[in-house]
Order: C-alpha cells, then structure tokens, then sequence
C-alpha cells in the first residue's frame, strides 16, 4: 500500500484566521466562494467542518494483468498511445496504459481536457470503474500523473473523501479546496476539549481529527477521528445547556403564594382539574415561589388539558403584578386561546391582549402602549411576540404552547424579552429519551399523565380505496347523531408545479360535497385569510358547518369537542408523530370518536407504518418509532434541528457517546460550575453567545 506524503505547512500572511471569509484561501476566487456558500460554507472554518459523507476505498493498487470487468480498480502504469475521437455528439478519449504485467485500454468520455495531461510516456495513477466492450477497459477513471519524486495522490490513491456537493463544485475541486485550508490553516484549529479528558477517553487532539475525518490514512484513524468530532457535538450541546442551567440557578423570581386569582379560578372553569392536572399546578406554582428560575417542560398527550394549566400559572405571574405572555405557533390557536383566557377571567379586571399578525394595527397599537406600561396582564399571541416592537419588560412567566412547533431561538428569543422569567414550554409530542437528554436536558419535565375523564381512546383504522364507501356510510351515520368531522388533506401530492394543497382541498372538497349533499362542507387552509379562517371556525365550533375540508393548519391545538371523526387523505404523507396530534383534534369529549387513515398509493413499509398508529395511542411509542424511522432531522423538523448542528453525531445510532459526553460534563460542570478554572478554559469556546451572556 502506498503512502502519501504530506505537504509541509506553508507560510501564510498572520491577518488570516479560521474566521476569515473562504475567499482568503488560495485558490478561491468571487465565483468559487459564491458556489461554497451554497453549501453554507463562508468561513475558512466552515470550510474546514465540511466533512465528506463518504469514502471510496483507492488504497489497493493492483497490477494491470489482474485487472477484473465489473470491479473498482486502482493502476499504475504508464501512457502510451493517446487518440481523441468524436462519435455523434461524444468526445471521446482513449489511451492505453501499460505496467510489466500488461497493459488495458482508457476511455473517458466527454473530458477533452484531458488530452494536455495525457502525455505519452508519462507514468499514472488511474482510479476507476472497469467496464467491458470487447476487450475489457477502465471508464472515466479519475487520473493523476506521477511527477519526480514524493507526491500528494487527492483523488486515486488512498482513502479518498466524497464531499457532499453543489452544481457547479466537482469532488475534485472541493478536495483540492479542503486539503489546501488545511495545509495553511490546521495549525490554527483550536482544541475545544480539556487534556486530561482526551487522554482519559483516548480521543485524538482536534486538529488530526480534522485532518484525518478528510484525508485519513486508515479506517482506524477515521474511526477515532469522527469519535472525537461526535463526542465534541455532544460535549458542546451538553455544556451550553449545563451553563444554562447553572446561571438559572442563581437568578429567578420569587413569586409570592397569594392566591387573588388562582383561588378564584376553580369556580369559574367548567370542569374539575384531574388529579394530574392539579398536581401540575401546583409543582409550577412552588417552582414559580422559588428563587430559581423556573425551566418546566410541561408534557401532556394531546387533550390532557395543558391549557387549564397554563392559565393558572399564568394567573398566579398577574397576581404578583408581573406580565405573563403565551406563545401559540398558529394564528387559529392563538385566537382560541385568547377567547378561552378572556371568558375565564373576566371581571378579574385583569387586561388580557392578543398580538398575530393578523390582527387590526389600531388593536395591535394600543395593546404595545399598554404592554409598555409595565403594568400586569396577559398577553397571546404567535411569534409575533418576539418582534422587537413589543415590550415584554416587566414578563415574569413565558410559557410556548406547541413548543416543538418552534425554534429554539424562538423560545429563547421569547424568555429573553424579560429579565430571567420564569419559563414554561408544552408539547404533546412526547419526546424520545435520546432527545430529551439534548435538546431538553435543562427542563423539569412535568407530566400530565392522564385525560380527562370519560373520554375513549380514538378509534383508528386504515381504509383501503375500496373501503371507502363504507367509511363514508358511516361518516353519514355520526353526523346523523349530530356529530362533526374533519378531512385532512396533504400538502404534498402528485401533482407537481400546481398549487398541490389548494388542488387536494379543492378535489377533496367536490367528493365529500357530492357524499354529503344535505350537510353543509367548508374548506380552511392557511392561504385564506385570517378573519375568514376565523369565521369558517367559529361557524364549524357553532355547529353551521359539519365537515371541515382542511390542512394541516388544524394539526395543533384547535379544539372543537363536538367533532368526533377525522379522516387524514393521504396519510402515508405524514409522520406519525403528526398523525397522532391530526388524531387528538377528536375524542376531546365524551363521544366516541374515529380516525380514518387513507393511504392508497402506499409502499408496504409506510402501510406498516401506518399500522402502527391503529395498535398505539401510546405517544410515547409512536415518537420513538417515528424518531427510529424517519431520524432526528425529520423528526424535529428544521425549526427545532437548528441547535443540532450535528456534522458527524447520530441521535440515535451514537446514544452511547452522547451519554459519555453528557457524564464527562456534568463531572466537570459541577465541580466548575462558570468554567473558571484554567484547565476548562478551552470548553469556554463552546459556549454559544446566548449561554455566555449572564443576565442581570
Ligand atoms: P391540550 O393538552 O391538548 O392542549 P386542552 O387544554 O386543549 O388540551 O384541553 C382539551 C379539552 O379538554 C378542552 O376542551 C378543555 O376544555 C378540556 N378539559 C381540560 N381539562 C379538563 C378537565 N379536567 N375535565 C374535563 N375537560 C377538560
Ligand atoms: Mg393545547
């Protein structure tokens, strides 16, 4: 096997640094730094972390007699005759290549450059695949000419990377561009990780595991370089959240128990909290009493009555004459639940604001004046509540309803309005342990561990296309009862180029119309506007209308307690996860309620999928197949995946390491807490700036 050689490190002008826009690299022009910002490369370092996905395996270089059809084959040999030809619109090049063993044709198709670098009795290296017509030959190998001595091979010899690409940017341009920063730059590599801990867990020093994830010499080397990359992802998603948590500790408000309002609040709701429910507020209540700043992640299967919660804590924050604001990720919630607060407390003399896009800009005005004021009140809305013209000075509790909704920065931009308030966030998408331990490893989980009583679990059953008729005889049937119904269609479809949603509610909406003559059908999507969404809503919550065409935009939070079947069109286009809260828009009463899954143009495996979802309303199992299905990208959706800038981490398949990393720092962060000792230094270059930012 042969060895490259690697270049020495070359002399570079002291200004540039890792931070530096790539277009301070050798060999990066205007143009080739436009193309690498597609691939969100702008700096030297972005650069450097562009890791391959891949590699191919060039290191065995055989002799030419040996050569198999069908095979991947490494050469060396020398050229001999070189002839170009054109057949119908193809340059072709063809030479032969010979070493003591025998000799093999080359062909290359549409590459005329090539022909400058062919030249006869120079020796190669031919990388390629070997195809046969007649007699066997390699096709559109890659090529490299020995020269003189010791040379660096970049794409035939050894393990070669395969980076992850954009028109207009070739493998070989991009490993040309990589090797190149880092034989100026890798000196410059910061180590991140504490010494003792790399020696403890034998992780190689940064800069070689940066070198070796791009060029390694073996797989050995490649094994431990992307251990070591891993383990710092999850090193650094753990110490910023361990900080955080550690800041918490040191700064919160402490909320008086002086129930004005919580008291009263009982009487007024037409229900009796659950057991679980009761138990909720009041762990929220002694977190919100004491001095810590309070982190809850208040989960609950979907209808288990988080709202109720939620307007206790947010009850209890007014009483203390703070502000308290809920954050919704849809217009419609948002509006709901700002109708549901105002009815509740009322006569409270409390003043309750919501703030959408949507809403009047007069309404809008007024209520900014007023949240400026400081003085106490509730505020709705959607992330419009995070726009910098609204005041949040004197917020004492943030709560994000449908949390996993929205980004991390969303959430964070939200607390952040206030000085250290007090935060909740819900979600009904339970959330795998693997990803608790990251993305929510500084939240108290509380748990609403029950429904309200009476209700029945959602029936849920996969209907073939031929089953239909009888689906919709019984649809018939409940809305004989006086019962209600959403049809959920996809936004993603066959159609291509078209409106896809508008086209699958329009279709949808004809065939129901036409099954349903005597009943009144509206659609609702998110491209109407807002006040007719609203109205089409509130007639569906009134009764006036029965069966609601819609979309997604029905998936969180809206809660019509007289509807009792959804049917999802084209339910292999969604997630489990998701069809599990389109399935929670029913069975939020006491009537038996059904989920009609159809899926006709299904593979098998998403049938299975399917399946999956008529056996289990555990929403805990159903996020964990969906997370082992469809991976944590998918599964969090980009809002939430933006803190997992995880380049070589797995979630899943390195749920060992993570929980090594996540061991080590919390060792080192309870013992040092601020990372003020000089050995932790280096950790400090993880923190993001948020983490660093002590508030006051
Ligand atoms: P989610 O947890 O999904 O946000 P909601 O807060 O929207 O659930 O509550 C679902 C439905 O259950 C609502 O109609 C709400 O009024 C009702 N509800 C909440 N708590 C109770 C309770 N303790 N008893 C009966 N109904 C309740
Ligand atoms: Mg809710």
């Amino acid at each position: 096997m042969a060895s490259p050689t690697r270049k020495p490190i070359r002399r570079r002008p002291a200004a540039r640094s890792l931070a530096s826009p790539v277009s301070e690299c050798r060999g990066i022009g205007p143009r080739i730094a436009f193309l690498l910002s597609k691939l969100e490369i702008r700096s030297i370092e972005d650069l450097l972390s562009h890791f391959p996905r891949s590699y191919l395996d060039r290191r065995n270089v055989i002799p030419i007699s040996s050569v198999e059809t069908l095979s991947a084959a490494v050469i060396i040999g020398e050229i001999g005759r070189v002839r170009a030809l054109r057949a119908r619109r193809l340059h072709i090049i063809e030479c032969t290549v010979h070493d003591d063993t025998g000799s093999i044709k080359a062909v290359w198709f549409n590459q005329p450059y090539l022909l400058k670098k062919l030249l006869r009795g120079s020796k190669a290296i031919l990388s390629g695949t070997v195809g046969c017509r007649n007699k066997i030959q390699i096709e559109n190998p890659d090529i490299e000419i020995l020269k003189g001595g010791g040379r660096d091979f970049l794409h035939t010899l050894g393990i070669i990377p395969v980076y992850p690409l954009t028109e207009g940017i070739g493998q070989k341009t991009l490993r040309r561009l990589v090797r190149s920063a880092l034989d100026d730059f890798l000196e410059d590599i910061p180590e991140t990780l504490p010494h003792g801990l790399l020696q403890w867990q034998s992780l190689p020093p940064r800069k070689d595991a940066f070198r070796s994830i791009h060029f390694p010499h073996d797989e050995d080397e490649l094994k431990q370089a992307r251990k070591r990359i891993a383990f710092e992802e999850f090193a650094a998603l753990q110490v910023n959240l361990l900080y955080k948590i550690n800041q918490a500790a040191s700064h919160g408000i402490s909320f008086c128990a002086r129930p004005l309002l919580t008291g009263l609040l009982k009487d007024r709701l037409p229900f009796s909290l659950t057991a679980a429910q009761a138990d909720a507020v009041d762990k929220i209540f002694r977190r919100m009493e004491s001095s810590r700043q309070m982190n809850v992640l208040l989960q609950g299967d979907v209808g288990s009555g988080k709202t109720a919660v939620a307007i206790y804590a947010m009850l209890k924050a007014v009483e203390n004459s703070r502000q308290a604001a809920l954050m919704a990720p849809t217009e419609i919630l948002a509006e709901q639940h700002f109708t549901q607060v105002q009815r509740l407390v009322e006569g409270f003399d409390v003043p309750v604001f919501l703030l959408s896009a949507g809403r009047p800009a007069l309404e809008k005005k007024e209520a900014v004046a007023f949240i400026s004021s400081g003085k106490p009140c509730l505020v709705i809305g959607t992330h419009a509540l995070i726009g910098h013209n609204v005041p949040l000075a004197d917020l004492g509790l943030a709560i994000v309803d449908e949390q996993h909704r929205f980004g991390v920065n969303q959430r964070i931009a939200l607390a952040d309005k206030g000085v250290s308030p007090d935060l909740i966030v819900m979600t009904a998408t339970p959330i795998p342990r693997t990803l608790a331990l990251t993305l929510y490893s500084e939240f108290e989980t509380i748990l609403l561990d029950e429904v309200p009583a009476g209700r029945s679990f959602v029936k849920t059953v996969l209907v073939a296309e031929e089953n239909r008729r009888p689906m919709l005889k019984f649809l018939q049937k409940q809305l004989q009862e006086g019962r209600q119904a959403f049809v959920v269609c996809p936004h993603i479809g066959a159609a291509s180029g078209v409106d896809v949603e508008a086209a699958n509610i329009k279709g949808a909406l004809a065939l129901y119309t036409k099954a349903f003559p005597d009943y009144v059908l509206a659609p609702l999507h998110g491209k109407m506007d807002l006040e007719e969404r609203m109205r089409i809503l509130d007639r569906f919550r009134s009764g006036q209308i029965q069966i609601l065409v819609t979309t997604t935009i029905i998936e969180v939070g809206v809660d019509i307690p007289n509807a009792s079947v959804i049917i999802i069109e084209g339910a292999d286009k969604f997630g489990l996860t998701q069809l599990h809260q389109l399935r929670g828009r029913v069975g939020r009463s006491m009537h038996k309620s059904y989920c009609f899954l159809i899926a006709d143009a299904a593979t098998e495996q998403a049938r299975q999928r399917l399946h999956f979802l008529e056996s289990s309303t555990n929403g805990f199992q159903i996020a964990e197949r969906d997370l082992q299905m469809r991976g944590p990208g998918e599964f969090l959706g980009t809002a939430q995946s933006g803190r997992l800038r995880l380049r070589v981490g797995h979630l899943v398949r390195d749920m060992d390491l993570l929980r090594e990393a996540r061991q080590q720092m919390m060792a080192i962060l309870e013992a040092d807490p601020f990372l003020e000792l000089p050995q932790n230094e280096v950790l400090k270059s993880m923190l993001t700036s948020r983490s660093k930012k002590v508030p006051l």
